[in-house]
């Protein structure tokens, strides 16, 4: 039985998982105590439940728990990496074309406060070059940015490989892993990442959650001054139940991620097939091979995704990232990958979650393919 509406949004947020919701409902009723109240036990309960969550997430991605500072989700842990290494330096920053506003934007905004910056260029499936990468760090590089996987095509970074030459060359290198955090393994040591951001609320965690690794000896200039909280780096009361939500939604991938991402890449692979099956004139955005199991994005000539999402309202879908639905720009992404504005009007993505089924998937290409019908004839019957 379907429950409608059907969620194929799972890179906008994702539903909290209901182990999830029972591990933090204690924290708003019980143990509601500030972790910074060091003189009585609720303070000392809700200590404990924070750092019990920070030694989780830092076992799942291999670093040391000191090392986590505990944002409000990725938006936050960007701009405190960006700023709070470049602000001031006067030095020059790499980044790339297709990254998410919350890092285009830092680097616009630092670009007017005398940093350089060097926006890398993608190849149509939004793969950076690693020799033109190589080639662009210069002496004064102090920076560099590339996130892990593409938020709206799903296309995967060389994260080894970038973080391999950031340490030959001595620079820095911080990744942005919201979208890649329990999709493709992440080890921070392997990896030779220096800071990396993640979020609760795209891995069936609560909203308003994330953290910014920093490896030890890093040192950050902080966005917010205060109590001095998260070792001077984050001053503010932190959200005790959220953090406790987002340790368990980490525990959750530690147990299963393989299994959960090879049920997720199967109904991928369906979704894909019945639209190749039931639709004519379509195609692939990104990479067929090097993406993650939970995204598809795919364009269907000369019809308008906006008006094929109205007519299909009981699924949730987009055409682009939920951050460019807000200010209703055109994809930066797809336009970097090379497609023509009409080709960026035609495309749709579909992101798979944790909760979708082949019921689902089937619904949802056949209900495409009837509205298709209606509004164009590039539809098999
Ligand atoms: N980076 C990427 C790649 C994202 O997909 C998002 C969320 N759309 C963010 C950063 C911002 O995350 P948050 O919603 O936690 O601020």
């Amino acid at each position: 039985m379907i429950e409608f509406p059907i969620f194929l949004d799972n890179h906008s947020t994702t539903k909290v998982d209901d182990r999830v919701i029972e591990v933090m409902l204690p924290y708003f009723t019980k143990y509601y105590g500030n972790a910074a109240s060091r003189q009585h036990s609720f303070g000392w309960h809700s200590d404990i439940a924070v750092e019990n969550s920070r030694k989780i997430i830092s076992q799942f991605i291999n670093c040391e728990p000191s090392e986590i500072i505990f944002t409000s989700g990725s938006t936050e842990s960007n701009n405190l990496a960006l700023k709070g290494i470049l602000q001031n330096s006067k030095k020059h920053f790499i980044t790339c074309v297709t990254e998410h506003p919350s890092i285009i934007d830092v680097a616009n905004y630092l670009e007017k406060n005398g940093i350089e910056v060097t926006y890398l260029t993608v190849n149509k499936f939004g793969e950076i070059n690693l020799d033109e990468f190589k080639n662009a760090i210069k002496d004064n590089t102090l920076l560099v940015s590339l996130m892990a996987v593409n938020n709206e095509i799903g296309t995967i970074h060389n994260i080894e490989a970038i973080g391999k030459i950031c340490k030959e060359k001595k620079v820095l290198f911080h990744t942005d892993a919201t979208q890649g955090i329990g999709k493709i393994k992440i080890d921070l040591k392997k990896m030779n990442i220096d800071l990396m951001s993640f979020s609760s609320h795209k891995i069936y965690g609560p909203k308003g959650v994330g953290a910014l690794y920093v490896k030890k000896n890093v040192n950050l200039i902080p966005l917010f001054h205060g109590g001095g909280h998260e070792k001077k780096n984050r001053s503010g009361t932190l959200n005790v139940s959220g953090i406790v939500g987002f340790g368990k939604a980490i525990d959750i991938f530690s147990q299963n991620m393989e299994e959960e991402n090879l049920r997720i890449k199967n109904l991928q692979q369906m979704l894909y097939q019945n639209i190749l099956e039931k639709i004519q004139n379509i195609w692939l955005n990104g990479s067929f091979e090097n993406r993650v199991t939970n995204n598809l994005n795919i364009g269907i000539e000369n019809i308008d995704a906006n008006h094929v999402m109205m007519q299909m309202k009981e699924v949730a879908i987009s055409t682009g990232s939920a951050c460019a639905s807000i200010s209703s720009q055109e994809s930066h992404v797809l336009k970097a990958i090379g497609l023509s504005k009409n080709k960026i009007h035609s495309s749709i993505r579909f992101g798979i979650g944790r909760f979708n089924t082949e019921e689902e998937i089937n619904y949802v290409t056949n209900k495409l393919s009837e509205v298709g019908k209606k509004i164009k004839n590039n539809f098999k019957n």
